[in-house]
C-alpha cells in the first residue's frame, strides 16, 4: 500500500476581484486516477483546483485556487506521500500585479504583464529522494521528443503523453514513457480505463 499525491484540475490566477485566467482542465483525469489508485488499495491525497467533478469520498481532498496555493498544499502533502502523479493543469502565468478594484473599460487595449508561476512537479521532484514522480505532457509538435525532454527537465520517473483531445473530454489516449525514452504502455479509451492502466504500470515499476 502506498500513499499517493495527485494534483488535479486547473488553477485560477486573479486579474482583479471578478476576473481570472484559467484553462480548460476538467479534473476528470484526476478523478479517474484517484478511483484507480483507491481500487488498488492505495491511500490518496488530491490537491485540486476549482472543478465541477466530485472526487471519491475515500480520498482526502485539499481544495486550492491558484498555482502558488497548489504548490504549497502539494509540498506539504508530498512530505507524507510515497509518490506524486501530476495530473493538474496549473496556470503557467500569473499577472505581475492583481488590481484591487475591478478594472474599468477604457475603449483601449488592456495590457497585462504576466510572470511565470512555479512548476509544481519540477519543484517537488527536485527533492523527491526515494519517492517517485509521474508527470503528464500535452504536446502537439514532436510529441515524443518534447515529452522526454519534459520528463528529464522535471525529473519524472514516467511521463504520460497525451494529445490536445484529452482536455475536457471523457476519453483519453496516452503513451507512458520512461526515463530511457521507451514507450512502456499505450492506452486509450474512457479516462477510467486509461487511469487503471497507468496505475498498473506505476504499481509494477514504481511501487513494486
Ligand atoms: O510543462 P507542462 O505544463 O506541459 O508540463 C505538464 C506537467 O507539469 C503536468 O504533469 C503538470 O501537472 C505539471 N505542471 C506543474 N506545475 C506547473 C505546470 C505544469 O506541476 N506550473
Amino acid at each position: 500500500m502506498a500513499r499517493i499525491l495527485i494534483t488535479s484540475g486547473p488553477t485560477r490566477q486573479a486579474i482583479d476581484p471578478v476576473r481570472y485566467l484559467t484553462n480548460a482542465s476538467s479534473g476528470r483525469m484526476g478523478v479517474a486516477l484517484t478511483e484507480a489508485a483507491l481500487a488498488l488499495g492505495h491511500e490518496v491525497i488530491v490537491v485540486s483546483g476549482p472543478v465541477e467533478v466530485d472526487y471519491p469520498t475515500a480520498a482526502r481532498v485539499v481544495p486550492v485556487v491558484s498555482t502558488r496555493e497548489m504548490m504549497e498544499a502539494a509540498r506539504e502533502a508530498f512530505e507524507q506521500c510515497d509518490g506524486l502523479i501530476g495530473a493538474a493543469a496549473p496556470c503557467d502565468y500569473e499577472p505581475r500585479s492583481v488590481s484591487p478594484g475591478k478594472i474599468a473599460k477604457t475603449g483601449q487595449p488592456l495590457l497585462l504583464e504576466l510572470i511565470e508561476t512555479p512548476d509544481i512537479v519540477a519543484t517537488l521532484a527536485a527533492d523527491k529522494g526515494s519517492r517517485w514522480v509521474v508527470g503528464f505532457a500535452l504536446e502537439t509538435d514532436d510529441p515524443h521528443l518534447r515529452a522526454l525532454a519534459k520528463l528529464q527537465k522535471k525529473r519524472c520517473d514516467l511521463i504520460a503523453l497525451n494529445g490536445i483531445e484529452a482536455m475536457n473530454s471523457a476519453d483519453n489516449r496516452i503513451e507512458l514513457i520512461d526515463a530511457g525514452g521507451n514507450v512502456v504502455a499505450a492506452l486509450s479509451g474512457p479516462k477510467s480505463v486509461v487511469a487503471t492502466g497507468i496505475l498498473h504500470v506505476i504499481q509494477e515499476r514504481l511501487i513494486g
